[in-house]
């Protein structure tokens, strides 16, 4: 599973990666990417994102 990052919109703040209890996402040339065999669809990190980049 995995959500979607909009890197047009991504602003690498960071904050995502914070809050993901499964540690899936990360920061890679200042961009948010999320690892597929990590992530849990629990849906935790979309509505932390200030510019809205992240979706299911
Ligand atoms: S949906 Fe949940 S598990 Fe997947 S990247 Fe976001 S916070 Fe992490
Ligand atoms: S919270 Fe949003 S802007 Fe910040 S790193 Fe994650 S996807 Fe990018």
């Amino acid at each position: 599973m995995a959500v979607t990052i909009d890197k047009e919109k991504c602003v690498g703040c960071g904050d995502c990666v914070e809050v993901c209890p499964t540690d899936a996402l990360s920061l890679v040339d200042e961009k948010a990417v999320c690892d597929e065999d990590l992530c849990v669809d629990c849906g935790v990190c979309i509505p932390e994102c200030p510019e809205d980049a992240i979706s299911e």
